[in-house]
């Protein structure tokens, strides 16, 4: 079965809002095995609107839209489905009783555009709409399923469930998609792939085939391993085989192979070995213990984090001497190392963390540019220390540096 998302909203084509609807809708069909193919954001336009249904209702067998279901002029999604599928628009009394109670339960009388609302294509099946007033509707006919939700997420999800358990769920096959994502720190994306092509690209003539995707984010790579198929046991096994072979060639590089952030993984390990951890941020103000803090149940490890932003906050609290400062810097690696020891010392911990670095755009130099980071972790009397040249903004820079200060960390413990 192939499917089509349609997002309307001309807000959705701004800076200030995203599609999210979408994504939502995907993961429901992806548990039942139903492919989306296309999705498309369209304003509340009804010329351009009218253009991609079109399209979707000649190509896919299932097409969902979401938003324009308002009551106001500007919500355009029940004329233009009904119209392109030449269907008349009749008045539902039931659906006009239920929008108008809504209104009276809060004693306020129904404004007259809500009628727009009650208005069905004739022989659609309308889906109430528990947290909100525009009804969703399904239209079956014998060459495509079109199903129509409101916007807001919350009005949207108990009728995607609802139209998924009465009318998809029958209707799709026993295939299913299966997926495991596989991440990675400190490697180049060309690294990845020049290592993990060689497997991959076999699984792709299997049948049927696992597709493997490469995504490079800040501070990490991905590898998205999908596969669809009716044998759950099967697939199951395929996937586990398939991550394996790529943990062999990438080593300890892999940090999680479960979906699990890096923050995480560190957060088990710590636990697992009944360590705890204390931070000295400079640069990265916080963010390393902000993400650790993150996780549920940090309190086992996490002890505290300093930020020491200044030169002096560096001497005052965690007794960094001010003389290698002066003479090294306050960006370079006896000083991430001094604050590393200086903070696991104080918070008498078993391990310390030390982040130093220029965030940018000013206070590079030659010699130290933007982006230049040294970071310390301190694991009894083990000090490990390396300085790193991040590309990006700032805030790419900070992220960067808790990434590599947290996969520091990790590589200390495994
Ligand atoms: P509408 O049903 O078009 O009146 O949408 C009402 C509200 O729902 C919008 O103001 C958005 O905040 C939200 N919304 C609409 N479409 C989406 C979408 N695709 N993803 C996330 N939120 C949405
Ligand atoms: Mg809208």
């Amino acid at each position: 079965m192939r499917a089509e998302i349609i997002a309307v909203g001309s807000e959705l084509l701004t800076p200030l809002r995203m599609d999210t609807n979408s994504l939502a809708i995907t993961d429901k069909l992806d548990a039942i095995g139903v492919e989306v193919c296309i999705k498309a954001v369209v304003g509340d336009n009804r010329a351009d609107l009218a253009r991609m249904f079109h399209h979707a209702v000649n190509d896919s067998d299932l097409v969902i839209l979401t938003g324009g279901l308002g009551p106001t002029a500007d919500d355009v999604t029940r004329e233009v489905v009904a119209e392109s599928l030449g269907m008349r628009l009749v008045e539902d009394p039931a659906i006009l009783e239920r929008v108008r109670e809504r209104f009276t339960r809060r004693g306020w009388t129904m404004p007259e555009i809500n009628r727009r609302q009650a208005q069905v294509p004739e022989g659609a099946v309308a889906l109430t709409n528990r947290n909100g007033t525009a009804p969703g509707l399904w239209i079956d006919r014998p060459d495509v399923m079109v199903l129509l939700l409101p916007g807001p997420p919350r009005e949207l999800m108990p009728m995607l469930e609802e139209a998924i358990e009465r009318w998809l769920r029958p209707r799709s096959d026993a295939v299913r998609l299966y997926r495991r994502v596989l991440k990675i720190t400190g490697r180049a994306e060309s690294h990845v792939e020049e290592q993990t092509q060689p497997i991959y690209a076999r699984w792709a003539e299997e049948n049927p085939p696992i597709v493997t995707t490469i995504l490079a984010a800040l501070g990490q790579i991905e590898l998205h391993l999908n596969l669809r198929s009716a044998d759950e046991a099967r697939a199951t096994r395929r996937l586990h085989d398939a991550l394996t072979s790529l943990v062999e060639v990438l080593g300890d590089h892999v940090y999680s192979t479960d979906g699990r952030k890096l923050e995480e993984v560190v957060g088990s390990l710590l636990r697992e070995r009944g360590l705890r951890l204390a931070t000295a941020e400079s640069c990265t103000g916080g963010l390393l213990a902000s993400r650790l803090t993150d996780i549920p149940g940090s309190s086992d490890y996490v002890d505290r984090g300093v930020i020491v932003y200044s030169n002096q906050a560096k001497v005052d609290l965690l007794g960094v001497p001010a003389a290698l400062i002066a003479e090294r810097g306050a960006v370079s690696e006896p000083v991430a190392q001094a604050m590393a020891s200086g903070v696991r010392e104080r918070a008498n911990v078993e391990i310390g963390v030390g982040i130093t670095g220029i965030a940018g755009p000013g206070g590079g130099s030659d010699a130290k540019p933007v982006g230049t980071v040294a970071i310390a972790a301190a694991y009894g009397e083990r000090v490990e220390v390396r300085t790193f040249h991040f590309m990006g903004g700032r805030e790419q820079v900070k992220f960067q540096a808790t990434q590599a200060a947290l996969d520091m960390v990790r590589r200390l413990l495994v």
